[in-house]
């Protein structure tokens, strides 16, 4: 049943901001394109469902990968924007279902795309959409704060457990979320200290009201390498062709981290990556010369000089470009100050709030 929660939830995703900072967020969106240009190869000619098409962006790509032709005997791959006026290759048409009224501008825009014939868009909830038949793609972009903030992940398994084809493709494939203990002065600088002195006014008084209003909640922010303090730990994995919901309800991991210089600990930041590899065919094969991403191409004469594949990643870490997720700060009250080599030991658990299932609790225990 759709809760008010949702309604809420979909209300906030018919707002034109959201989509464009999605948009704009260039490390997110052409890191999908190329993830779908590198599969086109399993999209062409293909049935493919967008979990959550918004504006339609990566459902329209799609499209446009169903438009690319292989030019005969050279084997290149030239894209539709290439070869004015070629058309799609037939039999390739697109689910695009968004049960936000971000739907009705997704059918215009794939009218001015000339590409109603193509992709096909659904107003209205995957879990309550009817579709007819099977696909061979499944593509979403689920992942919120913290990877799992916003539980989206859920309506990808319904959605492949329901309508994707045996051994068909998910992207993306793989999800990692990691975690590292960090220092930022500059932060604590800001939100605490700065109460010990304003315009010469004592307030300290302020100072643990100002660390329950920064620091009770996680925060949302972009920090860079250097506020990393060690490599970050493993905290989950999830492989979207075989995760079930209810390993998402709650995520237990522990950590030990040795820190590697002398620094005070602020918090610990959370980030995360996805991968776009395609269906592994059978896990106890041999994996030589088999590319993970199982994209096996057809014999050709190219194919045997095909260099190992390797996949496509969308990180979200510090030490990579920044994108409209930034990292996910959780910040201790007081800083503790680390020695060279010294460990920090703990747990982290993330679970579905029971009121609500798109909020996440997080429990961290650190000593
Ligand atoms: N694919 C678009 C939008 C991603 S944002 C892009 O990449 O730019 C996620 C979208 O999924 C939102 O528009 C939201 O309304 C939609 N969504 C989330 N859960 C859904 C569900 N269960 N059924 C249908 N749409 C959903």
């Amino acid at each position: 049943p759709c809760t008010d929660y949702d309604m809420a939830y979909f209300k906030a995703y018919s707002h034109i901001g959201v989509h464009e900072e999605m948009l704009k967020d260039h490390v997110r969106t052409s890191t999908y394109r190329n993830a779908i240009m590198h599969h086109q190869d399993l999209i062409s000619g293909k049935v493919v469902l967008d979990v959550g098409c918004g504006t339609g962006v990566l459902s329209i790509f799609c499209a446009f990968a169903g438009a690319t032709r292989i030019v005969p005997g050279t084997h290149a791959i030239v894209p539709i924007d290439d070869i004015s006026g070629i058309g799609t290759v037939s039999g390739c048409h697109v689910y695009a279902v968004d049960a936000s009224d971000i739907a009705i501008q997704a059918m215009e825009i794939v009218g001015e795309n000339e590409l109603s014939d193509k992709v096909v868009v659904l107003h209205g909830r995957i879990e309550d959409v009817i579709i007819e038949e099977k696909v061979d793609v499944i593509i979403s972009e689920w992942m919120g704060y913290m990877l799992l903030y916003e539980s989206m992940l859920g309506s990808v398994i319904f959605a492949r457990d329901k309508w994707l084809k045996p051994g068909g493709l998910i992207l993306p494939s793989h999800a990692s979320l990691y975690m590292a203990p960090i220092t930022n002065s500059q932060r604590y600088q800001d939100s605490v200290y700065f109460w010990r002195d304003v315009y010469g006014i004592k307030m300290s008084s302020m100072m643990p009201l100002a660390k329950q209003c920064a620091f009770m909640e996680p925060s949302v922010e972009t920090i860079s390498g250097e506020n990393v303090l060690t490599w970050p730990t493993v905290v989950s994995q999830v492989d979207c062709y075989t995760i079930q919901a209810q390993e998402l309800e709650t995520i237990t991991a522990t950590f030990k981290f040795t820190s590697m210089l002398q620094a005070p600990l602020h918090g610990f930041a959370f980030w995360f990556d996805v991968e776009f590899n395609g269906p592994v065919r059978q896990k106890s094969k041999k994996q030589t010369n088999q590319s993970l991403d199982g994209n096996t191409q057809h014999a050709s004469p190219s194919s045997k000089k095909k260099k190992p594949d390797v996949s496509i990643v969308l990180s979200t870490a510090p030490e990579d470009a920044p994108t409209h997720w930034q990292q996910t700060l959780l910040y201790l009250f007081e800083p503790i100050e680390l020695k060279k080599d010294q460990n920090i030991e703990g747990s982290v658990t993330i679970s579905q709030s029971q009121q609500h299932a798109r909020f996440l609790n997080i429990c961290l225990k650190y000593l």
